[in-house]
C-alpha cells in the first residue's frame, strides 16, 4: 500500500476536519437505476474526481460489491483511499438485529474486502442511515474492526443497554459504557449527503441546493474546529445532473475554509481530540496509516 502515500493528509492548525466517504452498493444501483453500470460509472468518476483534487476518500463497501466487483476496491486502495465496509447485503439496518446476526454480517463483509484487496477493513458505516444499536458496537468488537459510523445516534442513554452511542468529546472515541477497541463518531459531527429524486420522498437534486447545504455544514465545523462528513454515491452521482460539479465545489470551498482532508481511518489513529495540557501539536498530527 505504498502509494497511500499519493494522498497524504494536509494538516492546518486549528483547522476543520472534512471526510469524504463514497457508499459503494451496486444491488442499489440496480434497484433505483436499472443497472450496476451506473454505479461503475459513478464510481470511475468519483475516483478521477478524488485525484483531481488531491483528496483521499473512505470508500465504504458492500461485502456483495466487493465480491462482484472486486476490481473496484483495488482501484480505490492503489489509488491512496481507505477501503471500509458497508454491511454485508445492505438489506436491513443493524439496529434491531441479534448480536449473532450482526456479527456474522460483518465477518462475511470484511472477508469480501479482504479478499478483494488483500488487507481487512478497520471501520463499517451502517446502512439504512447508519441506525446501528449496542449490539452493532458489540459485533464490530467481535468482528476486530476499530470504528462504527453512524449519522444520526440516538440520545445519550436511550439504547437498551445504556450505552450512548456517539462519542462524548469533539473527536472519534470509544463510546461511553461501549467496547474501548470500537471508536464512533462525536454527536457534533456534521454529516452532508447527495440524494436523488429516484428514491421515493426525495426532491430533485440540484447544485444550487446541494451547495447552500454543504457550504453551511462546513462554515459550523469551521466556527467549532469540528467534523465534516459528506457522504456520496456512485449511481446517484452519475444520475444527477451537476452533481460531480457540486462535489468538486464543496472539496474547494472547504479547502479554501481550512480543511484537514482525512479518511476514516486516519482519524481514529489519532489520540482523543480533547484538548488536554500534556499533548503538543506534534502529537496530534497522525499520518497515514498503512
Ligand atoms: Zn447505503
Amino acid at each position: 500500500m505504498a502509494e497511500s502515500a499519493v494522498l497524504g493528509s494536509i494538516s492546518t492548525a486549528g483547522a476543520f476536519t472534512f471526510l469524504v466517504r463514497v457508499d459503494c452498493e451496486h444491488g442499489e444501483a440496480e434497484r433505483w437505476a436499472g443497472s450496476a453500470e451506473a454505479e461503475e460509472r459513478g464510481f470511475s468518476a468519483m475516483l478521477a474526481l478524488l485525484r483531481n483534487a488531491g483528496v483521499p476518500a473512505t470508500l465504504a463497501f458492500v461485502g456483495l460489491t466487493a465480491l462482484t466487483y472486486p476490481r473496484w476496491v483495488r482501484d480505490g486502495v492503489v489509488a491512496g483511499h481507505a477501503a471500509a465496509g458497508h454491511s454485508h447485503t445492505h438489506a436491513r439496518a443493524y439496529a434491531g438485529q441479534p448480536l449473532e446476526w450482526q456479527a456474522a454480517d460483518m465477518r462475511a463483509m470484511a472477508d469480501a474486502i479482504q479478499a478483494a484487496v488483500g488487507v481487512r477493513p478497520r471501520g463499517v458505516a451502517g446502512p439504512c442511515h447508519g441506525a446501528i444499536d449496542a449490539n452493532t458496537l458489540r459485533a464490530a468488537e467481535m468482528t476486530g474492526l476499530e470504528y462504527v459510523l453512524t449519522l444520526e445516534p440516538p440520545a445519550h442513554g436511550s439504547s437498551p443497554a445504556g450505552i450512548s452511542l456517539s462519542a462524548p468529546e469533539m473527536g472519534f472515541a470509544p463510546a461511553a459504557g461501549g467496547p474501548a477497541s470500537v471508536q464512533v463518531p462525536p454527536a457534533g459531527m456534521r454529516w452532508i449527503w447527495d440524494w436523488t429524486s429516484l428514491q421515493p420522498g426525495w426532491p430533485a437534486f440540484t447544485t444550487l441546493r446541494a451547495s447552500e447545504d454543504w457550504q453551511a455544514a462546513v462554515d459550523d465545523a469551521v466556527a467549532e474546529a469540528g467534523l465534516v462528513g459528506l457522504i456520496v454515491h456512485p449511481w446517484i452521482v452519475h444520475t444527477n445532473a451537476g452533481e460531480l460539479d457540486a462535489i468538486a465545489g464543496i472539496l474547494d470551498y472547504a479547502r479554501q475554509r481550512g480543511a484537514c482532508f482525512q479518511t476514516f481511518d486516519d482519524v481514529v489513529s489519532q489520540p482523543a481530540s480533547t484538548p488536554t495540557p500534556r499533548r503538543t501539536p506534534t502529537a496530534r498530527k497522525a499520518g497515514r496509516s498503512l
